[in-house]
């Protein structure tokens, strides 16, 4: 079976949930089965359903059936890459039965949490509720994505690129076996302040969204933060020359839907400019540093000697800003990737780096 990462789109009269699954070798019916409870709690969720080519509805049971569904779904995305589309999330229907009342006359409880043997699955209690079968949606996210990181178990290997605060590595973690890119920034901060980057930071299990970077982990080694998420084989825009109107305009309906995700949670991403927009071979375009965190935002900005082109007019003269203020970074970034060549700005034609675009075209 392929092994790439895919995005489950688990469908609810209440509204659509996307994960990530980076592994999906890995991932059994049963873990499928929670993650779609605690997204429907109310409903006694036994079984989902797929549509195949033709829209006929296709039911999961077992991890048989799972795992027929994942193939048959791979093939739909290289149908889907041929073609020129990016791919569509895999959508799944999560299937009532009856209520557990009329089925489970005995009271039966069964303990469906993932074991700790297998890495990707494992999910600590809900300090909220105490309540084995209730997770939140963060937990959600790591059930199905990621498993427990250390810093022992990550081990980097080439330098990415260097930005104003920090360098990035491409890394390996060990136990999950999946590439990464890790973010190492070094502060010179008290405990204190370690501590509510750390609590700020928090926020990024919470997004899950197919245009936003997924964030892993992040920890503090004596006064550099590393800041651990999946790795985009592309790279940035800002390597590529210049990107022509139709490829912008795939890359443009990406990064807005990232960012209306990003408002619709109250975060403003304040660092919009094609080095935060990533891509990979996957044809898949992502939002990167957002500044969910005031404090390492503050702490940054004291050695911070970037750019602000991309800055919006009311930022530069230090008015309130808003959302415009992205939108105006977002015209700036894409007007500069329309006219690099022109400008002769950066100008990089590599075989190699074309050939990166590809899937996007
Ligand atoms: P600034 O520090 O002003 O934000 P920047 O965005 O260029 O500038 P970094 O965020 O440190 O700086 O990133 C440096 C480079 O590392 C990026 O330009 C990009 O090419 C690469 N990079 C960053 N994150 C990833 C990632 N997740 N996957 C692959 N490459 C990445
Ligand atoms: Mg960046």
């Amino acid at each position: 079976m392929d092994t790439e990462g895919i995005v489950i789109r688990i469908k609810t009269p209440s509204g659509d949930m996307d994960s990530s699954v980076d592994c999906p070798a890995l991932l059994n019916f049963n873990d499928l089965l929670v993650a779609i409870r605690d997204v429907m709690p109310e409903a006694t969720v036994t079984a989902f359903e797929y549509e195949d080519e033709v829209g006929d509805r296709i039911t999961v049971r077992s991890d048989e059936e799972l795992k027929a569904m994942l193939s048959y779904y791979y093939n739909t995305m290289n149908e889907q890459r041929i073609n020129g589309l990016l791919p569509e999330p895999l959508q799944i229907f999560p299937r009532a039965g009856k209520t557990p009342g009329i089925r489970n006359i005995h009271g039966l409880k069964v303990n469906t949490r993932p074991s700790s043997a297998n890495e990707c699955s494992q999910a600590t209690p809900d300090p909220v509720t105490n309540n084995s079968l209730k997770k939140s949606s963060a937990e959600l996210k790591k059930i199905l994505t990621n498993g427990q990181m250390n810093a022992q178990d990550i081990h980097c290997q080439e330098q990415l690129g260097q930005g104003n605060g920090g360098t990035v590595y491409k890394a390996y973690h060990v136990l999950g076996k999946r590439v990464l890119a890790v973010k190492v920034i070094p502060l010179d901060i008290t405990e204190e302040l370690q501590r509510q980057i750390m609590s700020e930071l928090e926020i990024l299990y919470k997004c899950d969204s197919p245009y936003i970077i997924t964030f892993y982990t992040a920890f503090f080694v004596e006064n550099r933060i590393s800041i651990c998420t999946e790795f985009m084989d592309g790279g940035s825009l800002d390597v590529y020359s210049r990107i022509p109107e139709n490829v912008l305009g795939r890359i443009a309906v990406s990064v807005v839907k990232g960012l209306t995700y990003l408002w619709s949670l109250k975060i403003l991403h304040r660092d919009v400019k094609p080095s935060n927009m990533l891509v990979n071979t996957r044809g898949q375009v992502k939002l990167c540093d957002f500044g969910v965190s005031t404090q390492l935002v503050n702490s940054i900005a004291q050695t911070y000697v970037g750019t602000n082109v991309y800055m919006a007019p009311e930022r530069l003269s230090g008015e309130q800003y808003g959302i415009h203020a992205d939108v105006w970074s977002v015209g700036i970034s894409f007007m500069e990737c329309f006219l690099r060549g022109v400008w002769k700005h950066r100008e990089i034609v590599l075989p190699s780096l074309q050939q990166k675009s590809l899937p996007l075209c």
